[in-house]
């Protein structure tokens, strides 16, 4: 229903006007991961399948846009000499689905990109502990009552402390990531895969949850790929102590390999507040992206850029309205997405 209106709005010329109204305001795009197999299915906010992927970037090319490297972009943002619509591609932790599938796709259409790279699972080269486990337990399809027992057993809680699936599973996961260490929680992975029946070593050996290792970040470099800073463990607590401690844990793991100044930043999940804008300015950080929809405007807070953090579920009438400003004049005039 709302994917019929935007179209009967573009037939109306609706996205010819809106995308005139915001010529000199820069787009920022986001991306996660790319799907292997069925992980667009499991959590589409994060996987894209190829063919989405694809299908985006020949929009930007079939519609005339500026995709323009980061820093570049936000050089002529600040002197407002800004082409009408330029975008800037930005993809977020850094993994292997995306290496393997994205960059040859970006360096096929001759685009830029910015890869923000969380550093904690590039050092240690497990699956992502989370994903892994929430895949895993979708995978298994376990109906309620199974995935408790289950759960109980694991934590070796009783079955009445379990209330539901969804908060137990949260709670396994919070245990692992914080009472084990790197080793035991890849056991307990594999624990965990022995008794849903899922097959691990695919989930390993194909690197669905995994992120790129050191020398692939290097060598993404001579693609088009700028590597830039998203915390060392995923993670940006408000404490300026441990905010200094993530960004330089992450620009120490990078550093050796990386070519350009690391001075882009990502927050983690797009959570941010203004407590993170003083400790992060005085780590020599220029930019940084949320995920708050929107299009950045002369004037805007450099250390708060807007992002549209596009989705496999989008489909491509949704991302049109999105790149030709009209989602955005909605919002101003509603005040929400
Ligand atoms: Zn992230």
């Amino acid at each position: 229903m709302k994917n019929m209106l935007l179209r009967l709005c573009k037939s109306a010329g609706c996205f010819t006007l809106s995308s005139r109204l915001c010529r000199h305001s820069l787009q920022i795009l986001c991306y996660h991961g790319l799907s292997f197999e069925d992980e667009h299915i499991f959590s589409p906010g994060t996987f894209m399948t190829r063919d989405t992927f694809a299908r985006r970037l020949a929009y930007l090319r079939d519609n005339d846009f500026n995709v323009l490297d980061l820093g570049k972009a936000i050089e002529r943002f600040r002197t407002n000499s800004l082409e009408p619509k330029s975008v800037v591609i930005t993809v977020d932790d850094g993994f292997y689905s995306f290496y393997k599938l994205g960059v040859p796709l970006l360096k096929e259409y001759g685009y830029p990109s910015t890869l923000y790279v969380t550093s904690y699972y590039v050092k240690h080269s497990n699956p992502i502990f989370r994903l892994t486990v929430q895949y895993m337990f979708w995978k298994s399809h376990y109906n309620d009552a199974g995935l408790l027992k289950l759960l109980s057993d694991l934590t070796n809680s009783s079955l009445s402390e379990m209330h539901d699936g969804k908060q137990s599973l949260r709670k396994l996961i919070e245990h692992a990531e914080s009472k084990l260490n790197e080793e035991e929680r890849n056991k307990f992975l594999e624990e965990i895969a022995n008794r849903l029946n899922v097959d691990f070593d695919k989930i390993r050996t194909q690197r669905l949850f995994s992120l790129v290792k050191i020398d692939e970040i290097q060598s993404m470099q001579t693609d088009g790929v700028d590597i830039q800073l998203h915390t060392h463990r995923h993670k940006l607590p408000e404490d300026p102590l441990e905010i200094e401690y993530e960004i330089n844990k992450n620009r120490e793991v990078l550093a050796p390999v990386v070519t350009s100044p690391l001075t882009h930043f990502c927050y983690p999940s797009g959570i941010w507040s203004e407590k993170h804008c003083q400790p992060l300015a005085e780590l020599e950080i220029k930019t940084a992206t949320t995920c708050d929809p929107g299009l950045n405007k002369p004037g805007s807070n450099l250390l708060a850029l807007s992002r549209f953090v596009d989705s496999e579920e989008f489909a491509d009438i949704v991302f049109d309205a999105e790149l030709s400003c009209f989602k955005e004049v909605i919002r101003n005039a509603i005040g929400k997405c």
